[in-house]
């Protein structure tokens, strides 16, 4: 497993990163007082609502709602994944990040010679499907399945030649470079000692991430050897269950992607190429997981499974619906495409061509048709029994999805089909509520203490500063005191810390929703002075509602008469004091 970014790494980067800057490299940013705007980039508008405010460093749109940090900003407009938007950063920083293995913080590494590694063979390679003597079979089997030349050079087609140890010959010169080869999947150990190639006589897929780097290989074999397929093994950089095959190589081709489709082989994703489609991506071995989900959803909001009109295709877009269930929601759309029997997309492209391609994927069917039509198979729903077992069949489905619109509008049609009034499909008391959407709910303008106290530190953390010891907070107790407690602590220890920084070091965690909520609250007065003011007033104000907490409960211990003489000197005090204020 690739190792973790440390934390401090984090910090070191939003420091050295302005967001205005780097904003301002994908949108004008006009200046307008303490802040600067521009038309937001995530969605559509005549008129400035897209906010970046340097003192924050945090982004905000009061059109969209859409909002974060510097490294929130590139992984929704360059689509990036955390560690994807962290290396962007840092290499525009001119830093290097480090990794901290799981078990040990102090043995760093990083993959950078896996990388250089895999690099090379991939070139290497692509050189032998060029040059090497016995490449014609490989090239033969390109050229039927219609290949051009510059599709082959799109996806770094290659070759790996008949032979057990030409890679090794090739790089595995010194014990350093073979362990590499080793951990970058290339080469195997024998029991009795060596190692020989993984790849023999096959044709190569170099399988890369979304920045474009070979994370691992794909072989088709060409002679008689099993299996027919063979992909690299898990490795520090390759990860079956997030990769996409043809992600990076779509995203290169097609300047704003709109929709993805979801092939099964390398070959299906090339051919479609070849024909036009730039868009297919293909998982390696695996059944699409919800990891995929994300990353795809990341680029596009529409994605379409292709699967075989056989029963296995039936069957596996079956499982590709159970785990696209938490992922849909308004806004976003999957649709199942089932090929004629018999027909792969490879071969029926070269059939039927683009146009007509094209039109069977518009025709597919919605997320809401086959699951609805899914479920309807199992169950005679012109009988009650029947409508009763639909909902038995679907509720569960239904809690899984995401609150909002598309889950209410799916409640509905089951309601529908049952002809039943009311479909309950709410454990406890998570309540449809498209006002829990991005953007809906502000910030009330009135605050509690807690609440104020912890805005105004978003604000300006310096203040931390003069809020003193954090730990006199410990009886608000809570998951809002905790957070209190411990927001004020990291600031005191760190205070040149900005807002988006003490963001960042949140992202993971429950709160971060509302740490960006409150982020975004405007303070009636932007001064620093008035700022500390409120801050001050804002703390009094917390500590005497700790106190008449504390007096309510000890007042009714008192009535129970189980109050301890030292609560009841404490009672005493508390008294006093109030009568005094
Ligand atoms: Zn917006």
């Amino acid at each position: 497993m690739a190792g973790r970014i440390p934390q401090q790494f984090i910090d070191e980067l939003m420091s050295r990163t302005d967001i205005v800057e780097l904003i301002g490299e994908y949108l004008p940013l006009k200046k307008a007082g303490r802040e600067f705007t521009a038309c937001c980039p995530f969605h559509d508008e005549k008129t400035p609502s897209f906010t970046v405010s340097p003192n924050k460093q945090f982004y905000h749109c009061f059109g969209c709602g859409a909002h974060g940090t510097a490294l929130g900003f590139l992984m929704e407009y360059e689509h990036l994944d955390f560690v994807e938007a962290v290396h962007e950063l840092a290499e525009r920083a001119n830093l290097t990040v480090p990794l901290e293995s799981r078990d040990s913080s102090s043995a760093r590494h990083d993959n950078s010679e896996l990388y250089t590694i895999l690099e090379e063979t991939a070139a290497w390679f692509s050189r032998q499907l060029r040059r090497h003597t016995e490449a014609d079979r490989a090239i033969d089997y390109l050229k039927r399945r219609g290949l051009s030349g510059a599709t082959a050079a799109a996806f770094g087609i290659g070759f790996a030649p008949p032979g057990w140890d030409n890679l090794l010959r090739e790089f595995g010169n010194s014990a350093k470079k073979r362990r590499q080869l080793q951990q970058a999947g290339l080469i195997i150990e024998k029991k009795q000692g060596g190692n020989y190639d993984r790849f023999r006589n096959r044709i190569m897929f170099p399988i890369r991430n979304t920045r474009g780097r070979t994370v691992g290989f794909g072989g088709r074999v060409l002679g008689e050897d099993t299996p027919k397929y063979l992909n690299s093994p898990e490795t520090a950089v390759f990860h079956k269950g997030s990769e996409l095959y043809g992600l990076y190589e779509a995203r290169q081709a097609v300047r704003k992607l709109e929709r993805i489709l979801v092939v099964e082989g390398y070959m299906d994703v090339i051919s479609l190429a070849q024909h036009g489609i730039h868009y297919a991506v293909a998982t390696l071995g695996t059944a699409t997981t919800r990891e995929h989900l994300k990353r795809l959803f990341r680029n596009v909001t529409e994605i379409i499974f292709c699967f075989d009109g056989d029963r296995a295709g039936r069957d596996a877009a079956i499982r590709a619906l159970e785990n696209a269930v938490p992922e849909m929601r308004e806004g976003r759309g999957i649709r199942f495409m089932f090929l004629p029997e018999g027909e792969d997309p490879d071969s029926l492209i070269q059939k039927e061509g683009r146009g007509n391609f094209e039109e069977r994927i518009t025709d597919s069917v919605t997320f809401s048709k086959f699951f609805f039509d899914h479920l309807t198979a199992q169950t005679d729903i012109t009988t009650i029994e029947g409508r009763a077992r639909l909902i038995d069949l679907a509720r569960p489905h239904l809690q899984r999805l995401p609150a909002g619109v598309f889950r209410e509008m799916m409640a509905a049609r089951l309601r529908e089909l049952s002809r039943l009034e009311t479909v309950k499909l709410e454990r406890g008391n998570n309540t449809t509520n498209a006002g829990t959407r991005r953007g809906k709910k502000h910030v009330k303008s009135t605050l509690s203490p807690l609440r104020l106290v912890v805005a105004l530190l978003l604000q300006c953390p310096r203040m931390a500063t003069i809020a003193g010891d954090p730990q006199r907070f410990r009886s608000i107790g809570g998951e809002g005191g905790e957070l209190l407690i411990q927001l004020l602590e990291l600031l005191q220890d760190n205070p040149n810390l900005k807002t988006g920084a003490v963001l960042e070091r949140w992202r993971n965690r429950k709160e971060s929703r509302y740490l960006a909520q409150l982020a975004q609250w405007k303070p009636p007065f932007d001064d620093e002075a008035g700022l500390e003011a409120e801050f001050r007033g804002a703390l009094a104000r917390l500590e005497q509602q700790q106190r008449a907490h504390r007096t309510d409960a000890l007042l009714q211990k008192a009535k129970e008469g189980t109050l301890s003489a030292e609560e009841k000197s404490e009672l005493q005090q508390l008294l006093n004091r109030d009568n005094q204020g």
